[in-house]
């Protein structure tokens, strides 16, 4: 299973290297060999990479992230041959037709997921919780968001969650995802929060179920979930 950090020195906000760290963990203890890739963004993006994660960032290291990825295309080749993309806030408005710059310009984002984001009115800061869609089979999300943009979801993509406490994309729905590439606001990091979308995640690169991890390889992940869901009052 490889695994691929897209651009760690633009992208990476909010302790969202954790992602890579659980999936990794998650498919050591399964008993799958794990080789963890990461790109710097002058280094080119391999083409062989099974799942690709993309980070957080700040206004203008997403632009200049942009620019470097589409030059590239090492990631739109992978994804087209089937990779697994997973993508968090600046990482997730960059996949769509457009975001808005630092200047709050429109600019032209990778057209790898049919939506489109600009800058809202206010940031949406804080604890979210959203309802994961029930084809996905993944448990209430649990995040913390930090976020200008808000995003238009087009036809051909599926509101990853809806919200039930917090901003997401900022019309009540939260994420989205199409195929293999899913996208969600939610830094945590999401998939340390969250191990039910790690799993997911894992299961299609995979292309097969995974057995459930030992219980007490789950306490930590389990008691760490618990708290933040309950740090969020009366939903
Ligand atoms: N710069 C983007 C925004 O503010 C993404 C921020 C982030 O990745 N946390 O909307």
């Amino acid at each position: 299973m490889r695994l691929v950090w897209i651009y760690p020195d633009l992208l990476s906000t909010y302790g969202d290297r954790g992602n890579l760290l659980v999936l990794e963990r998650r498919a050591r203890l399964r008993g799958l060999p794990v080789e963890v890739v990461e790109v710097n963004s002058d280094q080119r993006v391999p083409l062989d990479g099974d799942i690709y994660l993309m980070g957080g960032g700040e206004d203008l290291p997403q632009v200049l992230a942009t620019r470097r990825l589409q030059a590239d295309g090492g990631l739109h080749e992978a994804v087209r041959q089937g990779a697994v993309l997973f993508a968090v806030c600046a990482g997730y408005q960059m996949l769509g037709t457009e975001f808005g710059g630092a200047d709050g310009q429109p600019l032209p984002g990778l057209g790898l997921l049919d939506i489109s984001s600009g800058r809202g009115e206010r940031r949406g800061v804080g604890e979210i919780l959203a309802d994961v869609d029930p084809a996905l089979g993944v448990p209430r999300l649990t995040g913390f968001e930090n976020h200008q943009g808000v995003t238009r979801l087009g036809g051909d993509v599926k509101p990853l969650a809806r919200v039930v406490t917090g901003v997401g994309n900022g019309d009540g729905t939260e994420g989205a995802h199409s195929g293999r590439v899913l996208g969600t606001y939610l830094h945590g990091p999401a998939l340390v929060r969250n191990p039910g979308l790690a799993d997911l995640l894992l299961t299609w690169a995979a292309g097969q179920q995974l057995p459930p991890l030992p219980p007490q390889a789950e306490e930590l992940a389990l008691r760490l979930r618990d708290e933040r869901l309950a740090a969020v009052p009366a939903q």
